[in-house]
């Protein structure tokens, strides 16, 4: 993978593009996927900007989410795009098996890819060029410094901004992780500056649950939820059947696991949620310990340092015993 800066000079040759995200995408993946969508279309490039598959409601308001298409919903056309594409963007993953079923037409495509990600671990070799920071708080960061060191600070529009905002506010947790440095600040300030109306933004993105998700979210609280003290950890374990119960749509478990690990004490949090294909599970931490190494190791996933993902295709019953099995070993990590 040669370093980003080389596909500077590339940038005004005229191309098809296709910029693609991780499934199930939040709001860095989309406000970044959008914000170099809204960047790269002043060059006059044709660009699709393509899912893996779809996408939470709180999401739809973005500038031009409407036109991002639905690879599960699209195979054929999303195929097409893809095929004909004279550069591919990656963002807000790193490893393709992440775009789930797109993974094979991703590897088969012979045009440039290029990566903008801040996960552990990239699968650098499928990449032509690229960028992959840990350090970043969120791709929407990379993203405007994408636009910013390539020196078209004067592209930058409302819509960009919005879009950038959206993913610098939700990976950060609105503006409290560590990963929040002064360059964070100082993109936000530069987007200030440009008219952005940030309280509108995270409006649409936080105020706007169904009753049915709050009550969603009193019953994981009330009845899902044990803890382990020994280990510092809790664990919120949901049953296909609350997913029916309160009618639970994509992203609306998101957030959920944050809750623990604002219980006093608490350094260690994991939710395991009952999803059709998959036992899908998230894992949070505070201080050193270490979920992305532990999703890796157990749960076949990865992400950061303090937040990781990963998933089984046992039981909920089996993987959640797993869970609770492994955790003896960690006793002396989580005190
Ligand atoms: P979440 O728990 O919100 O789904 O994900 C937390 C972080 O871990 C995100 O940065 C996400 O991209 C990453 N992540 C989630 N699930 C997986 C997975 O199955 N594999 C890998 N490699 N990363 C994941
Ligand atoms: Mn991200």
């Amino acid at each position: 993978m040669k370093p980003i800066e080389d596909f500077y000079p590339l940038l005004s040759n005229v191309h098809k593009v296709v910029i693609t995200m991780h499934q199930k995408p939040d709001g860095d993946a989309m406000g970044s996927t959008l914000g170099l969508f809204h960047f790269l279309r002043q060059y006059g490039h044709e660009i699709t900007v393509i899912s893996p598959t779809n996408w939470a409601d709180f999401l739809k308001w973005m500038p031009d989410a409407s036109k991002v298409v639905d690879y599960e919903k699209n195979k054929a056309e999303a195929d097409k795009l893809i095929e004909e594409a004279g550069w591919i963007f990656c963002l807000d993953f790193n490893v393709l098996h992440r775009t789930k079923t797109m993974e094979t037409s991703l590897l088969n495509a012979k045009c440039t890819k290029i990566l903008i990600d801040h996960h552990e671990q990239p699968q650098t070799e499928v990449f032509d060029y690229g960028v992959s920071n840990t350090a970043k708080s969120s791709t929407c960061e990379m993203v405007y410094d994408f636009i910013m060191d390539s020196g078209n600070a004067n592209k930058i529009n409302l819509d960009i901004a919005t879009c950038l905002y959206t993913g610098l506010m939700t990976d950060t947790g609105s503006f409290r992780f560590p990963s929040t440095t002064a360059s964070v600040h100082r993109a936000v300030a530069f987007l200030k500056d440009l008219g952005l109306n940030h309280s509108i933004i995270h409006e649409n993105i936080y105020d706007c649950n169904t009753e049915s998700r709050i009550r969603f979210l009193g019953n994981s609280l009330t009845n899902r939820i044990e803890i382990f003290y020994p280990y510092n950890t809790a664990l919120m374990v949901i049953p296909k059947s609350d997913l029916i119960k309160f009618k639970v749509k994509t992203g609306e478990t998101e957030g959920l696991v944050n809750y623990m690990l604002s219980i006093i004490g608490i350094k260690f949090a994991a939710i395991a949620i009952d999803r059709d294909e998959e036992r899908k599970w998230s894992f949070r931490s505070k201080g050193d310990f270490d979920v992305n190494i532990f999703a890796r190791k157990h749960f076949n996933g990865g992400g950061h340092k303090n937040a990781a993902g990963g998933n089984s295709k046992d039981s909920l019953k089996e993987t959640t015993e797993k869970f609770k099995a492994i955790l003896l070993d960690y006793e002396t990590a989580l005190n």
